[in-house]
């Protein structure tokens, strides 16, 4: 299998009539999207996965916290945004990740799952999710299960002062400390956790990876692509359209196995 799956966890176990989260690895290719453009390495990807009449469906990726609840393929069609969710078991809902966080959600009361795109502009689109379950469905915080998958970790993300400072007065000190002067290491991991238990979700029903994107390796190849890994070499300077041509951005999805 060319891509990593596993459960969502309530009260510390394993939910096994909940769909699956999975996530693509380096040698899966790069699942790139964009509403303009085809990605043969993606689509076949997907349809090894999708099962007849199921589809992988995903916003395309704009650093926000906008996340959208679907039923049909129709009412994603050229959305941005950073969050897919659905109740519609023949949707996969998608993002795609090279560093940042993907969180996989599922809610035990609506049955409504997804997967949201938490990078560090879009820390926070955690809460957004439960507040539409919330106000959509009247779901509580114990009704929710969520995966904070696999991401750059603290070993590897150095910020400047002025990020980590946003970090600490908004997620908590505890996802930063200091490296030297005006160097920092940020724990995307702490500040998810710092949210998901400020909203009152408990311990039980978080499962958080603990590969790190950047430097993760496996029978001695690295894992998974990873933005600040594969484009550490190219000058500072290049345009970020010049530097997706570098790296391989993961596709992280929910699906039910049947
Ligand atoms: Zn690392």
């Amino acid at each position: 299998m060319n891509f990593l799956t596993g459960h969502f966890f309530y009260n510390g176990k394993p939910l096994a009539s909940a769909p699956l989260w999975g996530m693509s690895v380096l040698k899966s290719g790069n699942m790139r999207f964009r509403w303009n453009e085809t990605n043969p390495v993606r689509e076949k990807f997907f349809s090894s996965i999708c099962a007849e009449k199921r589809k992988a469906l995903q916003p395309e990726l704009i650093h926000s916290k906008t996340v959208y609840e679907v039923s049909s393929a129709d009412e994603i069609f050229q959305k941005k945004g950073d969050g897919i969710l659905t109740s519609n078991k023949f949707i996969v809902p998608a993002v795609t990740v090279a560093d940042c966080m993907p969180v996989f959600v599922y809610d035990k009361n609506s049955n409504v799952f997804g997967v949201l795109h938490s990078g560090w502009k879009g820390t926070g689109i955690a809460a957004e999710a439960f507040y539409m379950l919330n106000k959509k469905y009247g779901s509580n915080p114990d009704d929710l299960c969520f995966v904070l998958g696999p991401h750059i970790n603290s070993c590897c993300y150095s910020i400047d002062k002025k990020r980590a400072e946003y970090f600490s007065e908004n997620f908590g000190s505890s996802c930063v400390s200091s490296i030297d002067g005006n160097k920092y290491s940020l724990s995307l991991t702490d500040a998810n956790l710092y949210l998901l238990r400020k909203i009152g979700i408990p311990d039980g029903n978080i499962f958080v990876s603990k590969e790190c994107t950047c430097c993760f390796k496996e029978n001695g190849a690295f894992k998974y692509g990873s933005f600040r890994r594969q484009t550490s070499s190219l000058p500072q300077d290049l345009p970020l359209e010049e530097k997706q041509k570098h790296f391989t951005v993961q596709a992280a999805f929910v699906f039910y196995s049947f």
